[in-house]
């Protein structure tokens, strides 16, 4: 059995209302698709986090590695990868493109051997997890003040037990923003807020000061995330527990973050980490240093799927009868992609996702939605130029 084919897309669909939080504006979403053909006629799906024409570069670049090697054997396969990376990209936008090839690997798998991956993975520990609505970002349409309760009201309505909102303004609109969503909500569902390392280590701990008083979860991306020895600070100096990881690669970088002692919660993007391989060894890092793993996800239903498997295989520690919710991410903010590419029978209901037994990833992926957003020929050269505006 052989890897026939790798081909990669970048799919665009632009927003009807764009929207912004720390860093920049998104006025549209552009992702790299990655689709492994194998000489079974077995398809797997797989995609990057990053600059998608960046991630299409390095996946083309790998290509020639895998065409041809068992598609089972995705461990050797990621290895190959590493290897061949490893001079030029320890960390970064090469990793995302190994991640891309290696979600594809591990739902092709799982459809030839009509097994899901949580099964090959090593076994679903959970039939259910726990998504948090992301969303409550930025707007130049409307009034904040109005428009951040009215929508942290509807996940409530929707039956969402957690979500989180952006910071990273100013302290005082952080402040503000914060008691609404929080008055709007009520006091059980759990809230998080997310700087994108807005700020240095001074303003972090006054702003995690002051809304300590509004029950928050976890402060995410408080600081640069190069400061690892700051984020321990800070961890010191509040009581609101401490998230970050979603631009960390690979197990070497968590091992930086965990021995600073910098979060209590790491947020490994599976589709940029290193794919579900080092996923799987940076949750077993993880647990060594007793940190709770929710992985990050941006992206369309695979990258979601990919974080759905993941989550029902982690390990809970410590383990007790009446056994804590394990979260993931679940993005709200508009994605026309995410909406229209895949299908699959993990939706939310009751505020809870229920992990699929189907093969593979879980999904079906209507090809005809790929072509449709399907840009893949007039991005070479924009895809850089517009990447502060439109990706993340
Ligand atoms: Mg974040």
């Amino acid at each position: 059995m052989k890897i026939k084919s790798i081909e990669s897309f970048i799919l665009t669909d632009r927003l009807k209302e764009a929207f912004y939080f720390s860093q920049w504006e998104y006025s549209e979403r552009r992702i790299c698709i990655v689709k492994i053909t194998s000489d079974t006629g077995h398809v797997g799906w797989g995609e990057g986090y990053g600059p998608a024409g960046v991630i299409k570069a390095g996946v083309e670049f790998l290509t020639p590695f895998v065409v041809g090697q068992n598609p089972l054997l995705t461990e050797t396969i990621w290895s190959t990868m590493y290897r061949r990376t490893l001079d030029f990209a320890r960390r970064g936008i090469l990793v995302s493109a190994i991640s891309a090839i290696d979600v594809a690997l591990w739902d092709l798998k799982g459809k030839i051997l009509e097994q899901p991956v949580h099964q090959l993975l090593g076994g679903k520990k959970r039939d259910t997890i726990v998504p948090y609505a992301t969303g409550l970002y930025f707007t130049n349409n409307g009034n904040m003040s109005k428009l951040l309760p009215k929508e942290a009201r509807q996940y409530v309505a929707l039956g969402y037990k957690a979500m989180k909102m952006k910071v990273g303004l100013s302290l005082e609109e952080d402040l503000a923003y914060v008691r609404l969503v929080r008055e709007a909500i009520g006091p059980d569902i759990k809230l998080m807020i997310d700087a994108n390392h807005a700020y240095n280590l001074r303003e972090a701990v006054q702003l995690a000061r002051a809304v300590e008083p509004y029950n928050i979860f976890w402060f995410e991306e408080p600081l640069s995330p190069e400061y690892y020895g700051q984020y321990a600070e800070l961890r010191a100096k509040t009581t609101i527990p401490i998230a970050g990881g979603e631009c960390e690669y690979l197990r070497f970088g968590f091992q930086t973050l965990l021995q600073a002692g910098s979060v209590d919660f790491i947020q490994p993007d599976i589709c940029a980490t290193g794919g579900l391989t080092e996923a799987k060894r940076i949750a077993t890092l993880a647990s060594v240093y007793g940190v709770e793993v929710v992985p990050h996800t941006w992206g369309t239903g695979i990258a979601i799927a990919a974080a759905m498997h993941f989550v029902s295989n982690l390990d809970t520690l410590p383990g007790r009868l009446r056994m804590p919710v394990n979260y993931m991410e679940y993005d709200r903010t508009e994605n026309g992609l995410r909406e229209a590419l895949t299908t699959t029978d993990m939706v939310v209901k009751n505020g809870e996702i229920r992990i699929t037994d189907s093969p593979g990833l879980g999904f079906e992926l209507h090809e005809e939605v790929l072509h449709q957003y399907n840009q893949t020929e007039s991005v070479c050269i924009s895809d850089i130029n517009n990447f502060t505006l439109a990706e993340s």
